[in-house]
This record gives structure tokens, C-alpha cells and sequence, in this order.
């Protein structure tokens, strides 16, 4: 029977973890296959390592920990799960129930039936409205520039073939999107309906500004559609004031000369001016990516593992 690779990425969950311990495990339990759970705890600054600890000490069999140093973010939590897992088919899941552990069953008939990455779409998302609005247009805008199809970007309850697993912690990259890489390497791609509740201990450990960045890993990583974008737009812009610049020409021989129209002008300046702005804006989130992906500093650091000596 092939085994399962549970990993889930801690970030504070201190108030979420006992519920997740006893759903979670009667649910793998009851799966009748080998099984693991690796968390991730991802430099909590709560009881969450406490509670991991017992937790290992209570079922060393299949409770393993990887404890980093500090926080190196939700995705790199994963990649270094990844790179400790035993079993075939690895699966991810959020610390906070949002996504129910009682799903991965239905997530493995779809590996059974011959699929190595099974996504995962949110059904009657129970999120805050902006977050799935934001979400719904972040999913079209970013399947639009990266070309891969996936129809929620969000979701982390995700199966992928230890293959896949392997590719992705072997990767040298510092910063990823790991739905986005998995697809990229997959041969035979699935994406199922599953349910979603809403958080119902502690807070999301996203803030706005850190989605955008996230949104901004994705684009980044996956795309040189933006910088295409600026290029083409540039061309379009200085194509459209050589045309300008003889109308006005003409325009002063048949006309005369002009002098009103200054705030035209004004509001034409400022446009330009902002466009310019954020197109250096959008060099500047490649350049700075490139100059971390250059220092090569370790993606993260683990102070400590429990129960993970024995990788096969
Ligand atoms: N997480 C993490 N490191 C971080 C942020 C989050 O390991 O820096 C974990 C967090 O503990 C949870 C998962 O990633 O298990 C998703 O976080 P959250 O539920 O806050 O995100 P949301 O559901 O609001 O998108
Ligand atoms: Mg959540």
C-alpha cells in the first residue's frame, strides 16, 4: 500500500492545533493506508511547538516535526516538508481546518485513478467578501500571464505524486508558488471541488500587503508578461506622441499657434508619470528577486527535527 505524506505548515496556531491533531488523525486513521504527518512549524512565536512536541510525543509513529529557526513563510515551510517526506503521495494541508482533513480520501481516489497532482477548488468559500474577490480576479489575471489553468490559486489542500514533491525540494529557488511549480511539472493535472470552512480559531496570517507579495512571487516567477507589457506599452505610447507631434504641427500651420490646453497637458504628464512610476516599480519586484535568488542565503533554516532520522 503506498504511503501518505501529510505536510502542514504552523505559523501561531496555538488555538487551532488541538482540534486539528484529533480530526486529523482519526481521518488519516481511518484511511487504512502508511501514513506520516510532517508539520511545519514555521517560527511561531505561541505554544505551538509546545503542542507540537506532545503531540510527537504521544504518536512518534506518524507525528513528526521539522522546527525552523524563525519564520521563512508558508510555501518554504512546505518545501522543506518536502524534502523530509517517506511516503509516495504527499499531500499539504493548512494548520487552521479551514480545509477539512475528512477531504483527503476523496483526493486519493483521484490519485488512484492514475492522476500525480490533484488540486483542489474551494467550494462556497467561507472567506472574508473582499479576499474571494480579489481572489477571483487574482485567478483570471494569473492564469492569463503564467498560462497554467488553475482555478484556485488559494487553496492548499493539495495532493502531488512524491515525484513532484522531489522536483520541488530539490529546486535552488528561494522564493516559489508551490500549486503554480507543481502544475508546471505535472503530466496528468486534476482539480476537484472540495469544502471550505470558515477560521474558526485564530487569524489569518496574511495581512493585504503580504498577498500582494505572495501575488507578486507568482507573477514574477512564473512570467515575463509584465515586463512585455511595459515594453509594448512604451513602444505604443511613443508611437502615439510622434503622432501627436504632427497634429500639432499641422495644427499650428492651419490654426495657429496654441497656448491653451495646459491642465490637457497636466493630466496627460501625470498619467505618463504614473505609468512610469509603477513600470519601474515592476523591474524593481524582478531585480530585487534576482538579487535575493543571486546571494543564495539558505531558503530556511531548521533548528530542530523530531522523529524524522529515518528517511527512505
Ligand atoms: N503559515 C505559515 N507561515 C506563514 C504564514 C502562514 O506557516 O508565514 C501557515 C498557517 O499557519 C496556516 C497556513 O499557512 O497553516 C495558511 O495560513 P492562513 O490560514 O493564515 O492563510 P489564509 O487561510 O488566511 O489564506
Ligand atoms: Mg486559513
Amino acid at each position: 500500500m503506498q504511503k501518505v505524506s501529510l505536510v502542514i505548515p504552523v505559523y501561531n496556531e496555538q488555538e487551532s492545533l488541538p482540534a486539528l491533531f484529533e480530526r486529523t488523525l482519526k481521518a488519516m486513521d481511518a484511511l487504512n493506508r502508511p501514513y506520516e504527518i510532517i508539520f511545519v512549524n514555521d517560527g511561531s512565536k505561541d505554544k505551538s511547538i509546545d503542542l507540537l512536541r506532545a503531540q510527537h510525543g504521544a504518536r512518534p509513529d506518524v507525528v513528526k516535526i521539522i522546527d525552523f529557526n524563525g519564520n521563512f513563510g508558508q510555501h518554504m515551510a512546505i518545501v522543506a516538508g518536502f524534502a523530509k517526506v517517506s511516503g509516495d503521495i504527499v499531500i499539504t494541508m493548512d494548520a487552521d481546518l479551514q480545509n477539512p482533513p475528512e477531504e483527503i480520501a476523496r483526493m486519493l481516489a483521484e490519485f488512484d485513478k492514475g492522476h500525480d497532482v490533484v488540486g483542489t477548488i474551494r467550494e462556497n468559500r467561507d472567506d472574508p467578501f473582499y479576499r474571494k474577490f480579489c481572489s477571483k480576479i487574482v485567478n483570471i489575471i494569473t492564469n492569463k500571464i503564467t498560462g497554467l489553468n488553475i482555478h484556485d490559486y488559494g487553496c492548499m489542500l493539495r495532493l502531488y505524486a512524491r515525484r513532484i514533491a522531489d522536483i520541488i525540494a530539490a529546486s535552488e529557488e528561494g522564493t516559489t508558488f508551490i500549486p503554480a511549480f507543481a502544475q508546471k511539472f505535472a503530466a496528468s493535472p486534476a482539480e476537484i471541488f472540495i469544502a471550505h470552512n470558515k477560521r474558526e480559531r485564530g487569524v489569518s496570517k496574511y495581512s493585504l500587503l503580504r498577498l500582494i507579495s505572495l501575488n507578486f512571487d507568482l507573477m514574477t516567477n512564473f512570467s515575463m508578461a509584465p515586463l512585455q507589457f511595459i515594453t509594448i506599452s512604451g513602444m505604443a505610447v511613443s508611437a502615439l506622441s510622434v503622432l501627436f507631434a504632427v497634429f500639432l504641427f499641422a495644427r499650428r500651420l492651419i490654426v495657429g499657434p496654441e497656448a491653451e490646453g495646459l491642465f490637457t497637458l497636466f493630466a496627460i504628464q501625470f498619467f505618463l508619470i504614473g505609468f512610469l512610476i509603477s513600470s519601474l516599480g515592476v523591474v524593481g519586484e524582478y531585480v530585487g528577486r534576482v538579487s535575493k535568488e543571486v546571494r543564495k542565503r539558505p531558503k530556511y533554516v531548521i533548528k530542530q527535527e523530531y522523529g524524522l532520522e529515518q528517511r527512505k
